[in-house]
C-alpha cells in the first residue's frame, strides 16, 4: 500500500490554484514542490494560467504538501474530479456576484 500526498499551490486566502498527487515512490516533498512550481510557471508563461487567484485576485502563492488518507492514485481521481468541479462551479458563482 503506499502513501499518497496532495501538493498543492494555494494563494494566501488558500484558494488553491493548482495541484497534484503522486505516490512516495515518484517525488520526495521537496522535488513535488519544485515539479508543481514548474508547471505553474509554465502554466503563467503559456498563458494557461493567470498569475493571480481567479477568485480572490491575490498573487501571492504558496507551496504545501500534506500527506492523503488513499492508497493509490486511483483512488484519488473521483475526489480530485469533485474537488475541480466545486472548484469551477465557486469561480462561476464569484463572478456571477462580480457582474
Ligand atoms: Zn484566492
Amino acid at each position: 500500500m503506499a502513501k499518497v500526498y496532495l501538493t498543492q499551490c494555494l494563494c494566501k486566502n488558500r484558494h488553491c490554484i493548482a495541484a497534484m498527487t503522486w505516490e512516495e515512490s515518484e517525488f520526495t516533498v521537496e522535488s513535488a514542490i519544485t515539479a508543481l512550481k514548474d508547471a505553474v510557471t509554465t502554466g503563467i508563461d503559456n498563458k494557461a494560467l493567470d498569475p493571480w487567484c481567479n477568485l480572490c485576485h491575490n498573487t501571492e502563492f504558496s507551496y504545501e504538501t500534506d500527506l492523503t488518507p488513499f492508497s493509490s492514485i486511483q483512488e484519488t481521481r473521483p475526489f480530485l474530479r469533485e474537488a475541480e468541479a466545486r472548484a469551477l462551479r465557486n469561480k462561476q458563482n464569484f463572478d456571477i456576484l462580480r457582474n
